[in-house]
């Protein structure tokens, strides 16, 4: 079978299932990061496959498709769907749930949202949303920032400072951030992991708001929340036949 990787279910998935005779999975990334950690005990590739079309022909010899994929990874769900669709081949979607909504929290839609949500008085903000889309806090000027981003980056924004760091992150690590660091508001996007969730729980300690980007909409597909979950799906799937 084929993983859509790049969370750490999928490579749980993936070594489990690497483990067992009965599958022979390949563990794909899409390359973002500079030093992925690669399982060495699976079989991996790195890079995108050309689009929707694309990764229909690429799928053609597997017998099953996981979608293990970040929550906010909407392209490449997407595009799954499609492959999956052309190619005839049984899709799942494994997404572990979303953080159950706090009183603190101001949910909005979008990222270009969330810098609007700042408000226009000046404020310290810690902005743990990656780097790919931190572009959409320029129209929020006025704002220091706090990045963090797995890797190292020059942000387009006047007054912004990089901390380079992957996950887990510890609850007092996070208590001794947004303190060292004045931090006056939190922007998250709605990644579910146990992993990110003590900035959270140190923000509410410390009664600071939280702008929380909600998940994006994705096509239908079948979905499952555990690795457990996603191994039963393939087992049926075997006993079906498929
Ligand atoms: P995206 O916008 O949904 O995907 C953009 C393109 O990247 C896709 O069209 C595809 O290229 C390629 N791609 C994405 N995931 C891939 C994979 N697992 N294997 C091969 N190609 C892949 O995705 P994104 O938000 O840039 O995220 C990229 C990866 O980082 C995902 O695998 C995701 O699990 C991980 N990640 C994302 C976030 C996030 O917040 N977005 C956070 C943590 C980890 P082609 O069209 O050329 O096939």
């Amino acid at each position: 079978m084929l993983i859509l990787g790049g969370t750490h279910e999928a490579r749980r998935l993936a070594t489990k299932l690497a483990l067992d005779a009965r599958y022979e999975p390949l563990l794909s990334y899409a390359g973002r990061t500079e030093n992925p950690e690669l399982p060495g005990d699976v079989a991996c590739r790195v890079g995108g496959f050309g689009g929707a079309e694309a990764l229909g022909v690429f799928l053609a010899r597997f017998d099953a498709l996981i979608d293990a994929t970040h929550p906010f990874a909407a392209q490449i769900s997407a595009n799954a769907v499609v492959a999956a669709r052309a190619a005839d081949v049984p899709l799942l979607r494994l997404v572990r749930p979303a953080w159950p909504r706090e009183d603190t929290w101001v949910e909005v839609a979008s990222m270009r949202a969330a810098a609007q949500a700042l408000g226009d008085a000046p404020k310290r903000v810690f902005l743990t949303i990656g780097r790919l889309e931190v572009g959409a806090f320029k129209h929020a000027p006025q704002h220091h920032y706090v990045v963090r981003a797995v890797d190292a980056f020059e942000p387009d924004l006047p007054d912004a400072k990089v901390i380079a760091a992957r996950g887990p992150f510890r609850l007092d690590d996070e208590r001794a951030l947004l303190e060292r660091e004045r931090i006056d508001v939190l922007v998250s996007k709605n990644a579910g992991t146990p992993a990110t969730y003590d900035k959270l729980r140190a923000a509410r300690e410390r009664k600071l708001p939280v702008i929380m980007v909600a998940r994006p909409v994705l096509p239908d597909a079948p979905e499952v929340a555990t690795v457990e979950e996603a191994e039963a799906w393939l087992r049926h799937g075997s006993e079906r036949g498929e």
